[in-house]
């Protein structure tokens, strides 16, 4: 980018010491089209710029989602999983439908109503002994 620029204003010190000015229909022409030229190269320039601090944004809210992601679904190998599947649950307690994934109930001895904080689930109630 900095190479477009340094060349049209190498080509606008060309054209005043050539003295190239607007007292002929040619110079005239010229003189407009290394004006346009001029506007167009600083116009790219603004573009790169605001495109680049987009690009860094859009990678700092990248960031931040993926941590989103990782706190919600833990690390991707198990996001991706297609035999995590969630059970619907009615909580007997606050009567909403809540879901958990099915390993939870493998791995957890209790588990909460997200809703309430109430116990929904407890292995030893769920396996009677007598
Ligand atoms: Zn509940």
């Amino acid at each position: 980018m900095d190479y477009l620029l340094e060349k049209v204003a190498y080509l606008k010190g060309l054209m005043d010491g050539l003295e190239i000015d607007d007292s002929t229909k040619e110079g005239k022409i010229l003189i407009n089209v290394v004006d346009i030229l001029h506007d167009i190269v600083h116009e790219i320039a603004d573009l790169t710029a605001s495109n680049d601090e987009l690009d860094e944004y859009i990678q700092t809210i990248d960031e931040d989602l993926s941590d989103i992601e990782y706190e919600l679904y833990g690390d991707d190998d198990e996001y991706c999983d297609d035999d995590l599947h969630y059970i619907e649950v009615e909580c007997p307690h606050c009567q909403e439908t809540v879901y958990f994934a099915d390993d939870l109930f493998e791995t957890e001895n209790e588990l909460y109503c997200p809703n309430c904080k109430e116990s929904i689930y407890n292995e030893d109630l769920s396996d009677p002994e007598d």
